[in-house]
């Protein structure tokens, strides 16, 4: 007789509202662990880079407004894969037991004795509020909070929910599309909830294109419809929606709403995304360059053992790049930072400094500008050899300027920069379209690159923000109006220059008096 197959399993794990960093920490590893994923939201596509190769992918959600799969054939993949013997994931939306039919799912896998768990998830109808700077709660505005979605036309035949409950509630939060506000508002009126009742609609909660409108209770519906409110979106109705004025939403921040396309190597990108996602922005990569090895290693082990034997004066780095891969280097041939005792050591800026700093040595020289320029006319004058570790291709300018002032200089190309092969279609297509507001520069390289892989120039009112003087010459070289330069020259300067060009115009003095403090909501009696 052949042997049962073991049964595998399934985890119904919560994705979170859309931010890919609010699922739960035993939600990723599930998600990371998974044979099978069964997803449903378009929006999850960051959480599925999680997903290990190999691993099956089934889309079940909807696509153009229409369910690829319907609940018995989702039910019935669950039981398949699991009886395959897999370790299956449904991720989820928000909380799989908040209006997910999560319920139902997890009644199948009883009945078919198939193992299963269910992770909680964040769920939009309390972080969505929360990220537009409205708690469900409040001590002051409201002790209670109903959740209901309203799928069935309020009154029509088979309209489960009991409005006067949702009215008598201090919050209601509603899931639902946004077709239904018009009635949903009227049915909330007509249960007694009054007119002039705080209201928002917040669109895309917790993502970076996430929208929020408020208005009374009986223009809500209005104001959303001309503002062009999508689904999903979440609709809440209190005194509470008052806070917001005071805390200020995600979408609140100075560059939301603002695209801004980072095109430095898939390593080097992460900090200024960071710094500008902080800061609201919707941030798209393409990584028009990547960090190579150079061709051969002999002129920079060359250069090691001279640093070993006291032959340099000093050693230049313009860029985290040459020391990274120096120092590896080092490392290969068995030497540690003492092999720079004899040597005074410059950074081009903070980023490279901090980089020597991790290794233990602290720059002897920082230009006062944080560019090669600043590096060669604030150079002391000398004889002896100085080491440029860097990329293969740089101006000559730098070494022309320590050989005015009597150095010999050696050069060792410690890697190279490679023009990216494509650019994602859907990237270019936005870029070309207008729909990035912003390009940054942080090399001369990278625009030459991007310009290679995009092949034509983006529309005259995408903004163009280069980290230094090098970079927006190469930017105008290119054929690009440059529209900010950054000052200093660093990644926070950058994202700062974005924010000048990008940023929402705060009314002056706003942070320090405010002209009009908001209310906070009456106190309840
Ligand atoms: N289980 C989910 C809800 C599923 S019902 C949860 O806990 O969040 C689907 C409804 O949720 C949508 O119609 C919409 O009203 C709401 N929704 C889900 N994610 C949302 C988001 N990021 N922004 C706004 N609404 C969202």
């Amino acid at each position: 007789m052949a042997a049962r197959k073991p049964v595998g399993s399934v985890a119904l794990v919560g994705a979170g509202p859309g931010d890919p960093g609010l699922i739960t920490v035993r939600g990723l590893a599930l998600l990371r662990g998974a044979e099978v994923v069964v997803y449903d939201r378009l929006g999850s596509s960051a959480l599925m880079a999680h997903v290990r190769p190999g691993a099956e992918q089934i889309y079940v959600g909807k696509q153009a407004g229409r369910h690829v799969k319907t609940q018995d054939q989702i039910g019935q993949i669950l039981l398949d894969k699991a009886r395959e013997g897999k370790t299956v994931v449904r991720l989820k939306g928000g909380d799989p037991f908040v209006f997910g039919r999560g319920g139902e799912e997890a009644e199948l896998l009883v009945a078919a004795g198939v193992p299963f768990e269910v992770v909680p998830g964040v769920t939009s109808a309390i972080a969505g509020p929360g990220a537009a700077g409205i708690p469900v709660t409040h001590r002051d505005a409201a002790a209670s909070l109903v959740i209901a979605t309203a799928h069935e036309a309020p009154g029509k035949a088979g309209s489960r929910l009991n409005w006067n409950a949702v009215a008598a509630a201090d919050t209601a939060v509603l899931l639902m599309g946004v077709e239904r506000l018009p009635a949903v508002a009227e049915a909330l009126m007509a249960a007694g909830k009054s007119g002039e009742t705080p209201a928002a609609v917040i669109q895309e909660a917790t993502l970076p294109s996430q929208r929020t409108v408020t208005a009374p209770l009986s223009k809500i519906a209005g104001v959303a419809k001309r503002a062009g409110i999508h689904a999903p979106a979440i609709t809440i109705v209190g005194d509470v929606v008052r806070l917001r004025d005071v805390l200020g939403g995600r979408d609140q921040r100075p560059l939301s709403g603002a695209r801004v396309l980072v095109t430095r190597t898939r390593e080097q990108a992460s900090d200024l995304s960071r710094i500008l996602q902080e800061l609201g922005a919707d941030v798209v990569e393409a990584p028009a360059i990547s960090i190579e090895p150079p061709r051969s290693w002999a002129p920079v082990d060359r250069a090691v053992r001279r640093l070993a034997d006291g032959g340099y004066a000093w050693v230049v780095f313009t860029s985290v790049n040459g020391v990274r891969l120096f120092a590896g280097r080092l490392r290969e041939a068995g030497l540690d930072a003492r092999a720079f005792a004899g040597a005074r050591v410059c950074a081009v800026g903070p980023a490279t400094a901090e980089a020597l700093s991790s290794m233990g040595i602290a720059a002897d020289l920082v230009p006062s500008t944080f560019t090669t320029e600043a590096v060669g006319a604030e150079f002391p004058k000398g004889s002896g050899r100085v080491l440029l570790a860097r990329a293969d291709k740089v101006e000559p300018g730098l070494d022309e300027a320590l050989v005015s002032k009597g150095w010999t200089v050696d050069k060792a190309t410690v890697y190279r920069l490679a023009g990216g092969s494509r650019i994602a279609p859907e990237i270019r297509r936005a870029v070309l379209g207008g729909d990035i507001g912003v390009i940054t520069f942080a090399s001369g390289g990278t625009v030459a690159a991007f310009m290679r892989l995009l092949k034509q120039a983006p529309p005259r009112t995408t903004k163009i923000v280069c980290i230094g003087p090098v970079t927006a010459k190469a930017a105008r070289a290119a054929g690009l109006r440059v529209s900010a330069v950054a000052s200093p020259h660093t990644i926070p300067g950058l994202a700062a220059a974005v924010l000048d060009v990008a940023g929402k115009k705060a009314p002056k003095g706003r942070r320090t008096a405010p002209s009009k403090r908001p209310a906070r909501p009456a106190p309840k009696r």
